[in-house]
Formats: structure tokens, C-alpha cells, sequence
């Protein structure tokens, strides 16, 4: 089973990287993708901790925003986590996160909900990408909620009165940056509709201009009508097609390999890569 999107406690997962591995050996994943939200820091110990015959694809998912406000989450797998200004386009995702949480701990504030930037440090593993799902877990911890996916159907929604963006690079940005490091894009959970906006199917042209490789289509935010119309896309555009579970430990439903990547179209993939990067024993 290929799994190729996978967090940890290096962003909003509950799974350290070494535990994660152990869950995809335990799952009999052959071939899994760490991606944690912009960022790299779980690549290391992923790869300590690897066992017996599971494949690691190091990656990153990447957070973009259009031109027009659409939140895009772009893939990158298998570049080279040595590339600088990689690194720079991630640390200043990473870095516009602080004043973002800033603005939305104010506005619930402003709305009588007690929360603080220490609640939520509090409740962020270590260096870790801060994210909405750790405000989530101060608004669990102080008792204003009982789950994240509570906060994410109210509270914290795309479409809440309280959700401020960050700063990102937009897709094409994001996947020449991707490709300029020797990896390959693979735009996640692209009709994932219940987020909130998305792209529509004449979107996709540019990003295969710009270097886009790959579409996930299957996933659980996909209703089939939303995989189809994917499928029809990356048909058209001669784009490979993939599926993952985009696991979170408990910090959602998502179980590793509920979804799962055709090996054709991941050979397809990886020879795309400017260097066979997968890690293996
Ligand atoms: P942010 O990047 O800070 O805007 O937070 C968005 C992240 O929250 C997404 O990338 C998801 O991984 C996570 N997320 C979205 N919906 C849920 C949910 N229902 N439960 C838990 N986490 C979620
Ligand atoms: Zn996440
Ligand atoms: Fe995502
Ligand atoms: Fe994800």
C-alpha cells in the first residue's frame, strides 16, 4: 500500500515521525509520505527510525494561496530538503503563522471567548508548524469545545467570522519552487468543497504550466462526484493520479491508508523527481 500524505507532531499530527513510521510497518504500508505543513523537520527522525522494508518519501505539504483567496495545500515530494530558498519559501509560511494566530486570538477575544497565545503554545509540540488545529486544542483544553473537528465545523471554519489567512505563496509559486528543488507537486484535496472555496477545472492549465505533476484524488474529502471530475482533469492534462489518507494520528478521523496511490502511477511519479530520493534500508 502507498500511502503519500502523512502529518506529525511536527505540524498538527499526534504521531511523532519515529511513531508514525511504526504505525504505517504495523498498517503494512510499503511506501509512505511524511508531509508535514510547511515544514521538514520530521524528515530526520523518520528516517532513524525506519524498519525493515517500508519505502519513506520525504515531503512537505505546502500552504498557497490564489490570487483570488483560495487556499490551495500543494504536495511536494522528494526534493531536495537541502534547497535554500525551499527552505526560506517554508520559514516564511511558518513564520506569518505567529502574527495570523495573533489576529484570530484577538477576534475571539473580541467575541468574549477567553484564549491566549500561551493556551495555545501550550497545547503545539515543540517546534512544530503552528496551525488552526492547536488553537483548536486550547478552545478543547479551556472547555469552549470538545474537538477539533467541532472547531472546525464552527468556530474555526474557512468561512468563520474568526479565520484569518496567512501568508503563502500561491500554487504556481509553490510548484516551481517544488520542481526548481528537484521534486514533484501533487495538488492535495483540490475539491475538498467542504472547506471552503476551491479551484475550478479550467485552474488546473496554469499549474501544469507552472510544473504541476500530480492531482490527489482520492481522498476522504473527495465525494465520488468530486473524484471524477479530478479524474477527467488529470486525464486531460496527462497528470498523475494519486490517493492518501492524509493522517493525523488522533487529531483526525483519517486512518493511514484508507486511501492509496495506484503503484503504476507512483513509478510514474517518482521517475518525474530529478534524483531517486526515496529512502530505504
Ligand atoms: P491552518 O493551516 O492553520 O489554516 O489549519 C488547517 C489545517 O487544519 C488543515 O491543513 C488540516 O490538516 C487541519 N484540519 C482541517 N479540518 C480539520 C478537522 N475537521 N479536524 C482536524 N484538523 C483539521
Ligand atoms: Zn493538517
Ligand atoms: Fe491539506
Ligand atoms: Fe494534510
Amino acid at each position: 500500500m502507498i500511502d503519500l500524505h502523512a502529518h506529525t507532531t511536527c505540524s498538527d499530527g499526534t504521531d511523532s515521525p519515529r511513531a508514525l513510521v511504526n504505525a504505517a510497518l504495523s498498517r503494512g504500508i510499503s511506501t509512505l509520505a511524511i508531509t508535514d505543513h510547511d515544514s521538514t523537520a520530521g524528515w530526520s527522525e523518520a528516517v532513524v527510525a525506519l524498519r525493515g522494508d517500508l519505502s519513506l518519501v520525504l515531503g512537505a505539504e505546502i500552504s498557497c494561496l490564489t490570487d483570488a483567496g483560495i487556499s490551495v495545500h500543494m504536495l511536494g515530494l522528494l526534493f531536495d530538503g537541502s534547497n535554500t530558498q525551499m527552505q526560506v519559501m517554508l520559514e516564511e509560511t511558518r513564520d506569518s503563522r505567529i502574527p495570523r494566530m495573533r489576529k484570530m486570538i484577538a477576534l475571539l477575544n473580541d467575541a468574549g471567548i477567553a484564549i491566549s497565545m500561551e493556551d495555545v503554545e501550550q497545547a503545539k509540540p515543540e517546534g512544530a508548524t503552528l496551525g488552526r488545529p492547536h488553537l483548536a486544542d486550547a478552545l478543547v483544553a479551556r472547555g469552549f469545545i470538545k474537538s477539533r473537528d467541532e472547531a472546525f465545523q464552527g468556530l474555526l471554519n474557512n468561512d468563520s467570522q474568526f479565520y484569518v489567512a496567512h501568508l503563502a505563496p500561491t500554487p504556481e509559486v509553490a510548484i516551481r519552487q517544488i520542481r526548481a528543488a528537484g521534486g514533484v507537486a501533487v495538488i492535495a484535496h483540490a475539491f475538498a468543497s467542504h472547506r471552503g472555496a476551491t479551484l475550478t477545472p479550467s485552474d488546473f492549465a496554469p499549474l501544469v504550466t507552472a510544473g504541476l505533476n500530480a492531482i490527489e484524488v482520492d481522498h476522504r474529502d473527495h465525494s465520488s462526484a468530486e473524484r471524477e471530475s479530478l479524474r477527467l482533469i488529470a486525464r486531460e492534462l496527462n497528470l498523475v493520479m494519486t490517493g492518501s489518507s492524509d493522517y493525523h494520528g488522533t487529531g483526525k478521523l483519517n486512518e493511514l491508508g484508507e486511501c492509496t496511490t495506484d503503484p503504476g502511477e507512483w513509478e510514474r511519479l517518482e521517475s518525474m523527481a530529478n534524483s531517486r530520493r526515496v529512502v530505504r534500508l
